[in-house]
Order: structure tokens, then C-alpha cells, then sequence
């Protein structure tokens, strides 16, 4: 049996599918990390760069460079140190030189990096829909850590989703093409015409340009049709996280809730289960 049968097998492909999603999920926590401060960088140097000043020289930083290191005492992190998941346990999430605490954050994104890949290799079997929902599963994952952590949807992973949305339903992998094209253009346009709307009603801005490309790149992915799901799903998501944290958190009611993390929780959703929510409780619904 060749290695591509062997892996195939529905017995092994999940699991095979569960480690190469833990090792993703552990770059990930690098790109939710690095990501924004890159492009902090960026927009100081064109800055320096408009006012005719130059930044004083600074070491390399990108997804590669400089090494992961103990934010609290720059112990580098060490190979086996940096096994996804079962280096936070074994050392107890507590760096092994300084014993400063490691944020629950990053086990908890390879867990879910990895079992995103093992379901979409269930769910799909050895076909390119299974990489593909996996893909989108893990851009939207580091979407929504980002977006919490800094307010920001970075247009280096919501344009490539959206294209990569596009490319995988050439083959109509998860939607027809034209359905996909549709959706990217109305996912935009949706949010930012309620982006409007809201602002002249009230004044204020609700959400920002990445939220209308971040639904661009969900409807690039599922289709126009899956667009009103995705949308009433994320304002579900968000009104219980939204009252849970008011209730139990005491967040403040005026501190912004990053819509982003919904959105990308809908998407997933509407992905893997879409289908089957609206047949069993959106009967009579045009979606
Ligand atoms: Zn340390």
C-alpha cells in the first residue's frame, strides 16, 4: 500500500490530520503574536519615511525571526520546549528557567488548530475540501486571537483567505463558483452598508473595513447563501458573550467588543454545520 492509501485510510487520516493541525496551530500562536507588532513596524518606518526622518536601525523581526523567547526572563525556548501541547504540560505551563507563568492561550489555540484539521479530515476524507476548511478554520482561528488582542483584522490573512476562497471553489469544493463570487462581493458590501447606516443614525462607528473583509473572505469560502446565517449567527455568539461578560466579568458595557472573534466563529460554524442548522430550524427561510 503507498503512503497516500495508507494515509487516506479514515482510521488514520483524522489523527494524522490532529498532529499536523497542533503544529499549525503552534505557528499560529507566533503569527497572533507577531503579526500586529509587524505591522506596528510598518507603519512607523512609512511613517518615519512621510516626514523625511529615519528610525534608528532595529534587529530583524518577522514570523521567523528572532527565536521564540520567555517573554519575562528571554530564556530561549528550546525545541522540546516547543512541542505543541505536551511541552505546556509537561512543564506545567511555567517556563522551565524563570517558572513565570505561560499564557492558557497558546495550548488552547493548538488544541483547537488541531482539532479543526482532525474533523475537517472526518468530515471531508482525503479530498482538497478537507485542507481547504481546515485552512479556513485556522485563518479565521488566528482572525479572532488577533482581533481580541488588538483590535485589528490584518489584511495579510483576510485578502489571501478571501482569493484562496475563491480558488478552492474553482473546483467548487464547497460552493459553485458563481455563488462564491457573489458571496465575497455581498459579504463586503452588507457590512459596510450597515457600517454607514449606523453612522449616520448615530454617529459612531460599530465596526471597521476588516469586519467587511472578513465577511468578503466568509463569502468567498460558503456562498452568498450562507451569508444571513452567518450573520444572525455571530450576533447570537455575540449577544451571549456579550451579556455573559457583562454578568460575570463586569466588562465594562462601554468598552469595545471586537466583532471580528463572532464573525469568525459563525464562519466556522456555518462551514462545518451550516447546512444542517438551517434545515432543522430555518425551514421556511430563503437560506
Ligand atoms: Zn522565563
Amino acid at each position: 500500500m503507498s503512503f497516500g492509501a495508507w494515509l487516506a485510510r479514515p482510521e488514520i487520516l483524522p489523527w494524522a490530520a490532529l498532529l499536523f493541525g497542533l503544529c499549525v496551530g503552534s505557528f499560529l500562536n507566533v503569527v497572533v503574536h507577531r503579526l500586529p507588532k509587524m505591522m506596528e513596524r510598518e507603519w512607523q518606518a512609512q511613517c518615519a519615511d512621510l516626514a523625511g526622518t529615519e528610525l534608528p536601525p532595529s534587529a530583524r523581526y518577522n514570523l521567523i525571526l528572532p527565536r521564540s523567547a520567555c517573554p519575562a526572563c528571554w530564556h530561549r525556548i528550546t525545541a522540546l520546549e516547543n512541542v505543541p501541547l505536551l511541552s505546556y504540560l509537561w512543564l506545567r505551563g511555567k517556563c522551565s528557567a524563570c517558572s513565570a507563568p505561560i499564557g492558557l492561550r497558546y495550548p488552547v489555540v493548538e488544541l483547537v488548530a488541531g482539532i479543526a484539521a482532525a474533523y475537517s479530515a472526518a468530515r471531508f476524507g482525503f479530498t482538497p475540501a478537507a485542507l481547504g476548511a481546515a485552512i479556513f478554520a485556522w485563518s479565521l482561528l488566528a482572525l479572532a486571537a488577533i482581533d481580541y488582542d488588538t483590535q485589528l483584522l490584518p489584511d495579510d490573512i483576510t485578502l489571501p483567505l478571501l482569493w484562496a476562497g475563491l480558488l478552492f471553489n474553482l473546483g467548487g469544493a464547497f460552493v459553485p463558483l458563481k455563488s462564491a463570487v457573489l458571496g465575497a462581493v455581498a459579504g463586503y458590501l452588507v457590512l459596510w452598508s450597515i457600517y454607514w447606516l449606523f453612522k449616520f443614525a448615530t454617529g459612531k462607528e460599530g465596526m471597521g473595513y476588516g469586519d467587511f473583509k472578513l465577511l468578503a473572505a466568509i463569502g468567498a469560502w460558503l456562498g452568498w447563501q450562507a451569508l444571513p446565517l452567518t450573520i444572525l449567527l455571530s450576533s447570537v455568539v455575540g449577544a451571549v458573550v456579550g451579556i455573559s461578560l457583562m454578568a460575570f466579568a463586569k466588562h465594562g458595557r462601554d468598552k469595545p467588543i471586537p466583532f471580528g472573534p463572532y464573525l469568525a466563529a459563525a464562519g466556522v460554524i456555518a462551514l462545518f454545520w451550516g447546512e444542517a442548522i438551517s434545515r432543522s430550524y430555518l425551514p421556511i427561510s430563503v437560506l
